[in-house]
C-alpha cells in the first residue's frame, strides 16, 4: 500500500493569507494528503506568497528554493499574490511546478491532480476583475477554538503605497446566506470564536445586507439552534470610514461581539495621509476614536502605522508620534514603508533612507511597548472571561475579550473553554 502523500505549506503576508492557507490545510485530509511541517520533506510543498514588500518577494523566492532543495522529487507550488502581479517573473523561477494566482489557489488540489497526469509545468492565473461572488466558500482556523470566516475580498481604495487592489481586484462580498450557513457549521463543529475577515470588511454588501446584518445573524445563531455555539465574534480589522456609528453602538451593547477594533491609521500627519490617498484626516480619526470610547469606554483600539513614507520629514514623523500618543491606542503594528513597483508611491520623490526608517520604527516600537503595558495594566484587578487556546507545561494561554494575552497555571487542559480570572501582573503576558 502506498503511504499517504505529504503536503506542506509556507505562508507569507497578511492575516487573510494565513487564513486562506489554513483553509487549504483543512482540506488536505479530504483530498488524501497528510499535513507535515514545511521543514520536513514532502510530496507537495505550497508557498502561499505575498508581494506587499520587496522583502516578501525575496522570502517567497527563498521559500521556493528551500522547498526544492528539501524535496528534489516533490511538487513545488507557488500560489497567491506574487504570481498574480509578477506572472512573467514567476514562470522564470526554476524548480516551480505549479503556479496559481490569488483566485486560482483554491483549485490547488485539482491543479496537483492535473500536474500529476502530465508532469509539465502548470500555470493558472485568472484575472481578479469581474468577480461577482466569492467562488470558494471556505473556513479556516488557527486551532480548534477560533475560525476565520472570510466574508469579503478585494479593495478599490487604491491607497498610493498599496498593491492589494492590483493583486486581489475589486471588492466582492460573500453570499449572505452562505456565510451564515457556514458559521452555523462552525458552531456545530465546536468553534467558540469567529473572526470575520476580508480586506475591507466594512464594505460588505450582499443583497441589501451589510456588515451589521452579518453580525446580528451570527449573534443569533445559537439562540435559534440551541447549539451552545459561537460565544465570541471578532472583527479582524476595519477601515475607519466604513465603521459606522450604528455599528459601534451595536458592538457596545452586544454580549458576543468583542470590544476590540483594529483601525489602520497609517500616519498621524495630514500631509502624509493625503499623499497616501487615505480617505480621512487625523481629525476624522480622532472623532471616530472618541465615538468608540463614548459607547465602549474600555475598548481595545489597535492600529497599523507606516514609517518612512516618501516625503515624511522629521517634523511630520513627530506629528505621527504625537497623534498616536493622543489616541492612546492599545497596541501598534509598525511597518517600514517599502516601495512596491506599480504603485504611485514607488515613483514619488523624497524617498526616505532605510536607516531613517529603521530609527523611526524603533521609536514607535518603544511607544507600542509602553501603550500595550499601560492598556493591560488598566485591567489589573478586573475579572475577565478568557478563551483558552493553548495548553503547555501546565500553563493555559488565552485571550480576554479586549485582546489581552494571559497565562494561567492549570493541572488540566481546559483548551477551548471559557473561564473567568482576575487579571494581575502574574497572568498578563506582555
Ligand atoms: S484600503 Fe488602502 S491599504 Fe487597505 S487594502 Fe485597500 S488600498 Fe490597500
Amino acid at each position: 500500500m502506498n503511504p499517504t502523500p505529504r503536503i506542506s505549506f509556507y505562508t507569507l503576508g497578511c492575516k487573510l493569507n494565513q487564513a486562506e492557507t489554513a483553509a487549504l490545510q483543512n482540506a488536505a485530509e479530504k483530498n488524501g494528503y497528510r499535513l507535515v511541517s514545511f521543514r520536513e520533506p514532502a510530496d507537495v510543498m505550497v508557498v502561499n506568497s505575498c508581494t506587499v514588500t520587496n522583502r516578501a518577494d525575496r522570502k517567497t523566492r527563498q521559500a521556493l528554493f528551500q522547498a526544492r532543495r528539501r524535496s528534489p522529487d516533490g511538487i513545488v507550488v507557488l500560489a497567491g499574490c506574487f504570481p498574480q502581479v509578477n506572472s512573467d517573473s514567476s514562470t522564470e523561477i526554476p524548480g516551480v511546478d505549479i503556479i496559481l494566482g490569488t483566485r486560482d489557489k483554491f483549485d490547488l488540489y485539482s491543479a496537483i491532480a492535473d500536474f500529476k497526469k502530465t508532469r509539465t509545468r502548470h500555470v493558472r492565473i485568472s484575472s481578479v476583475d469581474n468577480r461577482k461572488r466569492l467562488s470558494s466558500a471556505f473556513i479556516a482556523a488557527t486551532d480548534r477554538t477560533r475560525a476565520y470566516l472570510k466574508i469579503q475580498e478585494g479593495c478599490n481604495n487604491f491607497c498610493t503605497y498599496c498593491i492589494v487592489p492590483y493583486t486581489r481586484g475589486n471588492p466582492v462580498s460573500r453570499d449572505f446566506d452562505n456565510t451564515i450557513t457556514e458559521a452555523r457549521e462552525l458552531a456545530n463543529a465546536g468553534y467558540k470564536e469567529i473572526v470575520l475577515s476580508g480586506i475591507d470588511i466594512g464594505a460588505y454588501a450582499d443583497s441589501g445586507k451589510r456588515l451589521i446584518d452579518v453580525l446580528r445573524a451570527l449573534e443569533d445563531i445559537s439562540d435559534i439552534t440551541g447549539i451552545p455555539g459561537i460565544e465570541r465574534i471578532r472583527i479582524s480589522s476595519i477601515e475607519m470610514n466604513t465603521l459606522s456609528d450604528d455599528l459601534i453602538k451595536h458592538i457596545g451593547i452586544s454580549t458576543k461581539i468583542m470590544p476590540h477594533f483594529h483601525l489602520s491609521l497609517q500616519s498621524g500627519s495630514d500631509v502624509i495621509l493625503k499623499s497616501m490617498k487615505r480617505k480621512y484626516s487625523t481629525a476624522d480619526f480622532s472623532t471616530k476614536v472618541e465615538t468608540i470610547r463614548k459607547y465602549i469606554p474600555e475598548a481595545s483600539i489597535g492600529t497599523d502605522v507606516i514609517v518612512g513614507f516618501p516625503g515624511e520629514t522629521d517634523a511630520l514623523f513627530e506629528e505621527t508620534v504625537a497623534h498616536i500618543n493622543k489616541m492612546r491606542f492599545s497596541y501598534l503594528h509598525v511597518f517600514r514603508y517599502s516601495a512596491r513597483k506599480g504603485t504611485p508611491a514607488a515613483n514619488m520623490k523624497d524617498q526616505i533612507p532605510e536607516s531613517v526608517k529603521r530609527q523611526r520604527a524603533k521609536v514607535l516600537n518603544n511607544v507600542d511597548s509602553r501603550l500595550r503595558r499601560s492598556y493591560a495594566v488598566s485591567f489589573y484587578g478586573t475579572t475577565q472571561p478568557v478563551l483558552w487556546e493553548r495548553y503547555k507545561n501546565n500553563l493555559l494561554y488565552g485571550l480576554t475579550p479586549h485582546y489581552i494575552q494571559v497565562q494561567y497555571p492549570a493541572r488540566i487542559n481546559r483548551h477551548n473553554t471559557i473561564s473567568k480570572i482576575v487579571l494581575d501582573k502574574n497572568n498578563i503576558v506582555f
